[in-house]
C-alpha cells in the first residue's frame, strides 16, 4: 500500500493538513508521536482564532475529535508513534517508527514542530523533575511560598516569571546577556514585581542539590565571578529545538536545525517533501501560523499530485 501522502505530527500544522487532506480525499497516513503540539501545555490559549480562550489540553483534544471525524477510507490515524527515519525509495519515500513499523507515500509533509532547548550547565540533567523543569505552567503551582530561578529572557522567559510570581516567595530571572529579547512592556510589569529579581550577563552553569534542587551557581560572563544563589526550583525557557532529526539526512537545514522551505509553497529542497510548523525556517511561531502553513503545504501538495 503506497498513500498518496503521509504526515508526521499532531501539533496544529499537522492536524491542520490532515483534515484538509481527508477532505480533498487524498490517501493520506497521518502519524504522531503525541496530541496538540507544543501548546499543550498552557493553562490558557487566548489566540486559538474562534475560540475566546482554552487549555492546551482542550485544544489537543479538539485537535483529535476534529481529525477523528475526518478518519476512514481516505485518511488513516496512527497516535502514540513517533518517526525515526524518513528515507527515499522508488516509490517515493519510506518512513520508519519506532514501533518497528514502515509506510510509503508518494508525498510527505512533516511538521514535527520543536521542543525544549536543554541548558548545558553540570547536573542539569540529573534534577530534571526534581526541581528543575521546562514548564512553569505545568510545575509552578508545586513550588508555592519558595524561592524560584527562571532562566532565559525573552518572552516565554518572562511569561514563566509572571506566572510565578503569582505564588513563588521570590523569582530571579537569569539572563545571558545585558539585553532582555522579551517585550519591552512585558519585561517593565514582571520586573515591577517586588518580589522580582533579575540578574544579567550571567551563565548558569551548576545546579546544587541532594535528591532535589536546592540551589545553583552562575558566573558572570565579563569578571568570570561565581556566586550561589538557594532556589528549590528552577524553570529553564531558553528556546526551542526543531524536532527534524530523522530528517537530517535527507532535507537540508539551516545552522539551527530548522527544515529549509520556500515560503510561497511550504516546498522544501528535496521535490516531494513539505513542511510546515516550527520545524521549519518559518519566523513567528503560533499556532494559528503554523496551522495556515500547512494548509498552504496541502494546497501545494494536491496541486502537486494532481498535476503529475
Ligand atoms: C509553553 C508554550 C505556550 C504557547 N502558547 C501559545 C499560544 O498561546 N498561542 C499560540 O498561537 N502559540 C503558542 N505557542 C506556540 C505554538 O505552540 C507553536 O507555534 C505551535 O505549536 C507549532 O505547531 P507545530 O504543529 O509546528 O508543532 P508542534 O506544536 O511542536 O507539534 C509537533 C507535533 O509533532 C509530533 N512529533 C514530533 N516529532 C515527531 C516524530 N518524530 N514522529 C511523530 N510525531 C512527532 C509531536 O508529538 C507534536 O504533536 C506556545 C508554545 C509553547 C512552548
Amino acid at each position: 500500500m503506497i498513500y498518496d501522502l503521509i504526515i508526521i505530527g499532531g501539533g496544529p500544522a499537522g492536524v491542520a493538513a490532515a483534515v484538509y487532506a481527508a477532505r480533498k480525499r487524498l490517501k493520506t497516513l497521518f502519524v504522531t508521536a503525541e496530541w496538540g503540539g507544543q501548546s499543550v501545555v498552557s493553562e490558557q490559549i487566548y489566540n486559538w482564532i474562534g475560540t475566546v480562550s482554552l487549555s492546551g489540553n482542550e485544544l489537543a483534544e479538539n485537535f483529535k475529535k476534529h481529525l477523528k471525524a475526518n478518519e476512514g477510507e481516505s485518511l488513516e490515524i496512527k497516535s502514540g508513534e513517533k518517526v525515526t527515519s524518513l528515507e527515499k525509495v522508488d516509490a517515493g519515500f519510506k518512513i520508519k517508527t519506532d514501533g518497528n513499523k514502515e509506510f510509503e507515500g508518494k508525498t510527505v509533509l512533516v511538521a514535527t514542530g520543536s521542543g525544549r532547548k536543554k541548558i548545558p550547565a553540570k547536573n542539569a540533567d540529573k534534577f530534571e523533575n526534581k526541581g528543575l523543569t521546562y514548564c512553569a505552567s505545568c510545575d509552578g503551582p508545586l513550588f508555592a511560598d519558595m524561592d524560584v530561578a527562571v532562566i532565559g529572557g525573552g518572552n516565554a522567559a518572562f511569561e514563566s516569571a509572571a506566572q510565578l510570581l503569582a505564588y513563588c516567595k521570590s523569582v530571579t530571572l537569569f539572563n545571558r546577556s545585558d539585553t532582555f529579547k522579551a517585550d519591552a512592556i512585558t519585561v517593565e510589569k514582571v520586573l515591577k514585581n517586588p518580589k522580582m529579581a533579575a540578574v544579567k550577563n550571567v551563565d548558569v552553569i551548576e545546579v546544587k542539590g541532594e535528591q532535589f534542587v536546592e540551589g545553583l551557581v552562575y558566573r558572570d560572563r565579563d569578571t568570570d565571578e561565581e556566586k550561589e544563589l538557594k532556589v528549590a526550583g528552577i524553570f529553564v525557557e531558553i528556546g526551542q529545538i526543531p524536532n527534524t532529526d530523522f530528517v537530517k539526512n535527507i532535507l537540508p537545514l539551516d545552522e539551527i536545525g530548522r527544515i529549509k522551505i520556500d515560503p510561497w509553497t511550504q516546498k522544501t529542497e528535496v521535490p516531494g517533501i513539505w513542511a510546515a510548523g516550527d520545524a521549519t525556517t518559518v519566523l513567528y511561531h503560533q499556532n494559528n501560523i503554523a496551522a495556515g502553513d500547512a494548509v498552504r503545504a496541502l494546497e501545494d501538495i494536491y496541486l502537486d499530485i494532481n498535476t503529475k
